[in-house]
């Protein structure tokens, strides 16, 4: 679905991303850890094209993303890619980011009806079905406000669905929750795993990804490390730095 080759990516002189390959095959789901500041979210955000990248390439679906310029001057050349790619790789952040003046149900139909101009009808009933599989189908007639952090961030996931994404880019979604709401999420997204999903999710959780993920990459200061399996990766690593990282996090 998704492949990233040699990925270069700066903020001015700070490279943050010096040569990343990823590739996520249908139905995998691959996690993404390391430190803070290792560039995990910014590696995230230049798959859906949030961020431009000044080197490599990106693939999805096969099809190569097209570039004008280079360098700094990289940019993606087709407009219409860019939304394509960008509405089939969904993305769920941190701070779930409703919008407060909709209700639940709302939230989840507004982009596949605006965006993409599917029929509301068959829409309300999609995002229905979609806020009974996150477990807050009572909540569709409420607002975020009224909602816990976890019932947000279901719904949240439940709008990236929505949109019948080829994959979905999850960034930290239990870091702004409670630990006893961050379940709750871990569990929609380990359903969504095994229901044969592709996802990319950056945690900070290791048992997170441990229980989600068949493959995971550890960044270090915008390379990797090491990456693999998770049970060799959290079993038994081989870098000195993914060991330290490790300890730090149990
Ligand atoms: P965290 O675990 O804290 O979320 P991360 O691995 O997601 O960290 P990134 O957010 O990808 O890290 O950031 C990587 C580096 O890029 C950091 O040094 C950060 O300061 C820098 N950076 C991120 N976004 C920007 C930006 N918009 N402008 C300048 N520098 C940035
Ligand atoms: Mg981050």
């Amino acid at each position: 679905v998704l492949e990233v080759r040699d990925l270069h990516k700066s903020y001015g002189n700070l490279e943050v991303l010096k040569g990343v390959d990823l590739t996520a095959r249908k139905g995998s789901v691959i996690s993404l850890i390391g430190s803070s500041g290792s560039g995990k979210s910014t590696l995230l955000r230049c798959c859906n094209l949030l961020e431009d990248s000044q080197g490599g390439e990106i693939l999805f679906e096969g099809e190569p993303v097209r570039w004008r310029g280079q360098g700094a001057d990289r940019h993606p050349a087709d407009a219409k890619q860019v939304t394509r790619i960008r509405t089939n790789l969904s993305m769920v952040f941190q701070s779930f980011n409703l919008w407060a003046h909709m209700t639940i149900l709302q939230n989840v139909m507004e982009a596949p009806v605006k965006v993409l101009k599917r029929d509301a009808g068959e829409v309300e009933q999609a995002a229905r079905a979609y806020l009974g599989k996150v477990g807050i189908a009572d909540k569709a007639d409420r607002y975020p406000a009224e909602l816990s952090g976890g019932q947000q961030q279901r719904a949240a996931i439940a709008r990236a669905l929505c949109m019948e994404p080829r994959a979905l880019l999850f960034d930290e979604p239990t870091s702004a929750l409670d630990p006893e709401l961050e379940q709750e999420v871990v569990r929609v997204v380990q359903s969504l795993a095994q229901e044969g999903r592709t996802m990319v999710l950056v945690t900070h959780d290791m048992k997170m990804a441990a229980d989600c993920s068949d493959h995971v990459i550890f960044l270090h200061q915008g390379l990797i490390e090491e990456e693999g399996p998770p049970d060799q990766l959290f079993g038994q690593p081989k870098s000195d730095r993914l060991r330290g990282f490790l300890s730090s996090t149990a």
